[in-house]
């Protein structure tokens, strides 16, 4: 490279900046329209992970640059004046935090005038301003999460909360669970002779939630707070036939109990990875003999799947809770072995069983999964040829496009005057006093 002056390199890197900006603003147009048309829902978990696993992006920046891309298909502005080079990409992600259509052009003017900091700064006292303007915004609502137990005056114990609704949906799902149980170990007590004890009265509903509560109390402390994998609950029920038994290469030797009307798929889903009691029965259909609760896959092995897989197998994904997935069902035969399983977060278990991904592990030991048509999905995509030149060629298709960039294109208006962030918001911000 030949010796430059320093103004002609600071003008070099002044303009070369603003042409990837400009870059920058095409490759935001596309991935909008990749994520409006669903591009990615094709096993990944949102447009973030496909992004972040297709370019190579860590998943906060991949994260970053999606919303910025939703939010410039609504600000005509902002998304001109980065595809013309005029305003940084990391000003238009800060201002894309808290513009609106209805205050994008003020926002631009101040995204022209000032530096980066500047524009940073004021977008955080914008902010403040909007969280005290929508008191009733998510944010609030998830602050105001709280639970209170405390004791009333006859000694008995009130719990008193307001959760978030998917954590409501776990604790109802938690307490519709333990009261099942205790109601199944109630009704398996009455099956005994020796339980004679029927004049008791069948508790209220609000008295077997309370009973439903101390038993998940308890279990939590019995077996340490640890939410473990998801599909520890499910307990399986599987049927097989004695005779069919002796051969164990017969297919369709074992059935699952499709209890809760769940396809063939799912119920293997769950079956994957859950406790189960096994019934032979006999030829006649009668159940011969009922084989003892275990898990699936038993602790010791679970731990060692944790760590060796250390999350989420699935290209892109490594959510660290996941399920351990039998590569070649139980139900048909296949081993318990860490070679014949795999961790897939529940996501993704999802797709192998019931959306066509297929998984198989391959003699090196190495995973490999393929789309529901067959294609091989990679651990890291190839990445595209670069040309020779890739700065002529950005270049080039920036000319072609008509814009016309230079060493100023991206310069502040600023003149070195003291930023007043609180009177810029005063002046700016439609909701500020
Ligand atoms: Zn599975
Ligand atoms: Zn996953």
């Amino acid at each position: 490279m030949e010796t430059l002056s320093l103004d002609r390199l600071s003008d070099e890197i002044a303009e070369l900046s603003a042409h990837l900006e400009a870059a920058t603003a095409r490759l935001l147009d596309l991935i909008r329209a990749f994520d409006a048309r669903e591009g990615w829902n094709t096993g990944f978990r949102s447009c973030a992970a496909w992004l972040s696993w297709r370019v190579g992006l860590d998943l906060g920046a991949a994260r970053e640059r999606v919303r910025v891309a939703r939010a410039l298909g609504t600000l005509p502005l902002l998304a001109q004046a980065l595809a013309r080079g005029e305003l940084s990409y990391a000003k238009v992600r800060a201002l894309t935090r808290v513009a609106t259509p209805e205050t994008e052009e003020r926002l631009l003017a101040v995204g022209r005038a000032g530096t980066a900091d500047h524009v940073e700064r004021i977008v955080r006292g914008w902010r403040r301003v909007d969280r005290k303007a929508e008191a009733r915004d998510d944010t609030r609502r998830h602050a105001s999460r709280a639970l209170h137990v405390y004791q009333g005056e006859d000694g008995m114990v009130i719990v008193r909360g307001r959760l978030a609704p998917e954590v409501g949906a776990v604790l109802v799902q938690a307490l519709t669970a333990a009261r099942e149980a205790l109601y199944q170990q109630e009704r398996g007590m009455d099956a005994k002779p020796s339980s004679a004890d029927i004049s008791a009265e069948t508790p209220t509903m609000a008295q077997q939630q309370a009973d439903a509560l101390a038993l998940i109390a308890e279990t939590a402390l019995h077996h340490g707070i640890d939410p473990g994998a998801p599909s520890e609950r499910y307990q399986v029920v599987v049927h097989v036939d004695a005779p069919v038994l002796a051969d164990p290469d017969a297919p369709g030797q074992s059935v699952l109990e499709d209890g809760a009307h769940v396809s063939a798929e799912t119920a293997r889903r769950l079956a994957c990875d859950a406790s189960r009691v096994v019934m032979r029965h006999g030829l006649d259909g009668r159940v011969v003999e009922v084989a003892a609760r275990t898990r699936a896959i038993p602790p010791a092995l679970r731990r060692a799947l944790h760590h060796r897989d250390r999350g989420c197998r699935f290209p892109g994904c490594g959510l660290r809770f996941g399920q351990g997935h039998h590569i070649r069902h139980w139900a048909q035969g296949g081993p318990t072995t860490l070679s014949n399983l795999a961790l897939l977060c529940r996501r993704h278990h999802r797709a192998v069983h019931e959306e066509g991904y297929q998984l198989d592990r391959q003699p090196d030991g190495e995973l490999r999964f393929r789309r529901p048509d067959g294609r091989l999905l990679p651990e890291v995509p190839h990445l595209p040829e670069v040309p020779g030149d890739p700065v002529k060629v950005l270049r080039a298709r920036n000319d072609a496009e008509g814009l016309v960039l230079h060493a100023r294109t991206a310069s502040p208006g600023w003149l070195g005057e003291r930023l007043d962030v609180r009177w810029a918001i005063d002046v700016l911000h439609p909701l500020a006093r």
